[in-house]
């Protein structure tokens, strides 16, 4: 600790092993009860991307993931939709309460994307988008009247959807995948997964896991940044069951007296949050129940943070930062 304060050593209280026993209670745990309080009234912003090729699915998934029509352009919204003819960023936000807690939720869709003829550098537009966000954010991180909360508009997280080919990851995948995960946080996921029989499914997912070894590709969450043990542990067997087969639906069955979302197939109806099903509540679960902050602190601490400082380097267009912000911002 800095300053001079000793922890160890402070005289009246009793010494056990490495921690030491207090003579009564100070109330150092509500912390969290005050940390909880002040999230439930800021509330908290999260930033979705989804991309793949048109009519994988990607609209009726992530309306599936939040319960409701937080992505325009699905089935019942644009079926005369066209398809753009380059890619196209479209961002919608939704205001989603649960518990008291409200999260500013954004869908960044990519329309267009893997969608041409010739889709050479079709993640350029992409790639652009999250370092203007990155940008964004920086300029201002670095302004001397800086907001007391700055806006986030850094995308946290992108889903990226594999076609259910039971072949292998088109060339666009691995380049897309390759080019944009040092950048952003990467999901991929099997789009459709109900198209395939269990067995077709669990060869594509080995096949695909494999590919993206073969091509050096890092996805989320990435081994290198598992803080601890119980952290690599628990990660691992994310990593071991990635990339997640899903199921998308809208509509509605009736299953042993509960209504259900589902979608009906040869097969009979495939339940969408029944895990012997598919993997949507395992990819629920994953990106919103557990790992939804870390999300957002891998990609402050470790995307921002390089493209910071990789900016701050340069300093290219970037105004000569002031001498009374220098010591706040430690730049
Ligand atoms: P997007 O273009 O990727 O946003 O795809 P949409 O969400 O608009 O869906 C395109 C079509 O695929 C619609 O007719 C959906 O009903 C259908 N669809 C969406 N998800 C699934 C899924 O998991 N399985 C199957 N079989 N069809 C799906
Ligand atoms: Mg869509």
């Amino acid at each position: 600790l800095s300053g001079g304060v000793g922890v160890d050593r402070v005289p009246g209280l009793g010494h056990s092993g490495g921690g030491s026993t207090l003579l009564g209670y100070i109330g150092i745990d509500t912390i969290i009860e005050q940390m909880r309080k002040k999230t439930m009234k800021a509330g908290f912003d999260f930033n979705i991307m989804i991309v793949g090729h048109s009519g994988l699915g990607k609209s009726t998934l992530v309306n599936t993931l939040f319960k409701s029509q937080v992505s325009r352009w699905s089935s019942g919204w644009g079926s005369e939709h066209k398809i753009p003819k380059t890619v196209e960023i479209k961002a919608v936000s939704h205001v989603i309460e649960e518990g008291g807690v409200k999260m500013k939720l954004t869908v960044i869709d990519t329309p267009g994307f893997g969608d041409q003829i010739n889709n050479e550098n079709c993640w350029d537009p992409i790639s652009k988008y999250i370092n203007e966000q990155y940008e964004k954010f920086l300029k201002e991180e670095v302004n001397i009247a800086r907001k007391k909360r700055i806006p986030d508009t850094r995308v946290h997280c992108c889903l990226y959807f594999i076609s259910p080919t039971g072949h292998s990851l088109r060339q666009l995948d691995i380049e897309f995948m390759k080019h944009l995960s040092r950048v952003v946080n990467i999901i991929p996921v099997i789009a459709k997964s109900d198209t395939m029989t269990p067995d077709e499914k669990n060869e594509f997912k080995h096949r695909v896991r494999k590919e993206l070894e073969t091509h050096g590709i890092e996805y989320y969450p990435q081994n290198e940044f598992d803080d601890d043990m119980e952290d690599k542990n628990e990660n691992d067997k994310i990593r071991e069951a990635m990339p997640f087969a899903v199921v998308g639906s809208d509509k509605e069955f009736q299953v042993n007296g509960k209504r259900v979302l589902g979608r009906k197939t040869a097969w009979g109806v495939v339940e969408v949050e029944n895990p012997n099903h598919c993997e949507f509540a395992l990819l629920r679960d994953f990106l919103i129940r557990s790992h939804l902050q870390d999300l957002k602190e891998v990609t402050h601490n470790i995307h921002y943070e390089t493209y910071r400082a990789r900016r701050l380097n340069d300093n290219g267009g970037l105004h000569p930062i002031s001498a009374n912000n220098t010591q706040e911002s430690n730049l």
